[in-house]
């Protein structure tokens, strides 16, 4: 049987310096403008992130949806606050139209679900049934092509497209911090490749494309954790993480397709599906 969606927040320990809000959230500060915003308390544990500068901030992902994050984006941002969704998986869409219209990356499946300036994603992509959450309608504020960049306030974010885990996943890198905001490409925990769309080769080629492209000391930053020595912390993960998620993937499509599961390294394994090698 499935495990709760949700626990009561008191009873996960949190490392020290993270701070809980509305008895849901917990927030990590990652500098003194970025703030990771986690939900440890629910099964998926995702990690949001508001990036802020001067007047504005940038919500990168909006949550799972099991809380209002508004109240607490409009605690910690900025006057101007614009959201933008890494995938349109419903975990990380939550109360997307709390934010008014949103960017959107520019990305052939996403222009696909438009019509009239309101995005509505397909169950294939949103897979909110399994937890009974409806498919959200929402408005477009514009559309940001992978190698463009989002500027907040002064900081330059570049938005970089990353299938694998989905078709239509992008992730953010800011050269400035040496940051890449990876969402669900790679994170701690069970990486999903054996949904709708995820796909091996996609995920090879992405990691290609990071490892020759990422410095060294780049410090990536995901959308789900997992507790690690017992207790949860915003996941953040690094180069040699990478290179041990690229080693496994093209180790799999060395061999038949199958489904199943593997150890990537100690803070992450990978799921894994028949239909993932040949997407
Ligand atoms: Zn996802």
């Amino acid at each position: 049987m499935r495990k709760n969606i949700e626990v009561a927040i008191d009873t996960i320990r949190l490392a020290d310096g993270i701070v809980v809000e509305d008895n849901w959230f917990a927030l990590r500060g990652l500098d003194e403008s970025t703030i990771a915003i986690g939900e440890p308390a629910y099964h998926q544990r995702n990690w949001s992130y508001l990036i802020s500068d001067g007047e504005d901030s940038l919500l990168f992902d909006t949550g799972s949806g099991r809380r209002p994050i508004a109240p607490l984006v409009e605690r910690h941002g900025r006057a101007a606050v614009e959201a933008f969704p890494s995938h349109m998986h419903f975990d990380h869409l939550g109360n997307i139209n709390a934010f008014g219209p949103v960017i959107v990356a520019d990305l052939p499946m996403l222009r696909a679900i438009e019509l009239d300036g309101l995005l509505t994603p397909t169950e294939d992509m949103f897979l909110g049934a399994s937890e009974a959450v409806p498919v959200p309608t929402f408005e477009l504020a514009r559309w940001v092509a992978p190698g463009q960049s989002i500027t907040v306030g002064s900081r330059d974010l570049q938005v970089l497209h990353t299938p694998g885990h989905s078709p239509d996943s992008v992730s953010l890198w800011e050269p400035d911090r040496c940051r890449l905001y990876a969402a669900d490409f790679i994170y701690c925990g069970a990486l999903y490749a054996q949904t709708p769309g995820a796909s091996l080769r996609d995920y090879l080629r992405v990691c290609d494309t990071l490892l020759n492209d990422m410095p060294e000391q780049v410090q990536i930053v995901c959308a789900h954790g997992q507790p690690e020595n017992g207790l949860d912390d915003a996941p953040i993960l690094g180069y040699g993480d990478l290179e041990a998620l690229r080693t496994v993937v093209a180790g799999l499509l060395r061999a038949e397709p199958r489904t199943g599961e593997t150890r990537v390294n100690d803070r992450m394994h990978l799921l894994f599906s028949e239909a993932s090698f040949t997407a």
